[in-house]
């Protein structure tokens, strides 16, 4: 039987990486996460297929962790999926963001150029690089300009990946995928949509005990209500299962570029609730209330994705539509939280 391909991906037990991981099993693969050691070693996302993933822990504040990983592994492929993601919560944690998300990510570069040159890589970027721009939509050639801790530490892992592929003594092939929202009943609960989908469930059953705490350690829900930050927010919002099928389809590519991942599709934090109380014959005016404290200090946005380059060169376009995200979202929080 031929060799498998190896891909190691660091944050396999977040959303994209638990997706990722099944996708490149489903592919043959042998795959490694790089997973950091915490209390209840339940590994997250992956914890259901966690004797098919070859597991390492470690963390991207330690060089050595990757490197010992990569040293045992040699992988042929490396997906920098790891980082504090969240970008209101990158507000109260600047320090831990810069050093997670943005000089992680040289990291795992660096060690990946000295252990396994060859191996191809993958950074995850992300739209909020882009804060508020000027031109809608945005698409490669669109100038970033971070309006978040989080989105300013992207913004220098994309460059130093940028500047690792146009090295001419030593060229690493570094694709970055632009990435824009993208969501699934895995997201983590601090995020928008996800607080709407939990908060659709524990509300249409009646749950009193047990209900997630959001990103500031209050219960999603209290008292009957579901409290947002900006209903007016403007996102576009894709499904990632799509979304992991094009971080894999870059690193297929000849040479290694960058690319928006996209639906090209807006919309607002407040129809994105419509239409989950919707899902259960709820309407969402009875349930949410607004609340300062969710509204980040600096805004981002509108953030509307132009994906044609990924479609003209790599084939890719989503395949999941808004309302039936919605709907998936909501139906695995009511199963989840009956
Ligand atoms: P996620 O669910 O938050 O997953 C991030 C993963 O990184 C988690 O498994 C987390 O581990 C891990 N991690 C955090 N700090 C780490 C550290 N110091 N060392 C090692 N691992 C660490 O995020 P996601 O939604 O899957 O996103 C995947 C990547 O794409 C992230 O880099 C994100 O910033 C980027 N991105 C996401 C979106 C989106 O809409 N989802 C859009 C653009 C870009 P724990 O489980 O231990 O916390």
């Amino acid at each position: 039987m031929a060799n498998k391909k190896r891909a190691f991906i660091t944050g396999a037990s977040g959303q994209d990486g638990s997706y990722l991981a099944e996708f490149l099993l489903d592919k043959g693969y042998e795959v490694a996460g790089l997973v950091r050691r915490n209390a209840v070693l339940d590994l997250g996302n992956i914890h259901e297929f966690k004797n098919e993933v070859k597991i390492y822990y470690g963390d991207l504040h330690s060089p050595e962790s990757i490197a010992m990983a990569l040293l045992d592994f040699k992988p042929e492929e490396i997906y920098n999926l790891a980082s504090l993601s969240s970008p209101l919560g990158s507000f109260s944690d600047k320090l831990g963001t810069i050093m997670v998300t943005g000089v992680g990510a040289m990291h795992v570069f660096e060690r990946a150029k000295q252990i396994v040159p060859k191996a191809k890589i993958y950074q995850a970027s992300t739209s909020e690089m882009f804060g508020a721009p000027k031109q809608v939509p945005q698409n490669e050639d669109t100038p970033f300009n971070p309006a978040n801790p989080y989105a300013a530490a992207k913004e220098f892992a994309h460059r130093m990946a940028v500047i690792a592929r146009n090295d001419q003594t030593q060229p690493q092939f570094i694709s970055c995928g632009i990435l824009f929202n993208h969501e699934s009943p895995r997201r983590g609960v601090n995020f928008v949509t996800r607080k709407i989908s939990v908060a659709v469930a524990c509300i249409k059953n009646k749950r009193k005990e047990g209900i997630p705490l959001n990103e500031i350690g209050e219960p999603i829900v209290q008292n009957g209500k579901l409290k947002l930050g900006d209903l007016s927010a403007k996102r576009d919002w894709g499904y990632a299962p799509d979304y992991v099928a094009m971080m894999w389809m870059m690193l297929q590519a000849d040479k290694p570029d960058d690319f928006v991942v996209a639906t090209g599709e807006v919309h607002t934090v407040e129809e994105f609730a419509r239409e989950a109380f919707a899902v259960v014959g709820l309407d969402f005016k009875d349930f949410v209330e607004t609340d300062p404290r969710f509204v980040p200090p600096v805004q981002t946005g509108p953030l509307c994705g132009d994906a044609s380059k990924a479609k003209r060169v790599l084939g890719w376009e989503p395949k999941t539509k808004f309302k039936d995200l919605v709907k998936i979202m909501v139906h695995a929080d009511l199963a989840r939280f009956s």
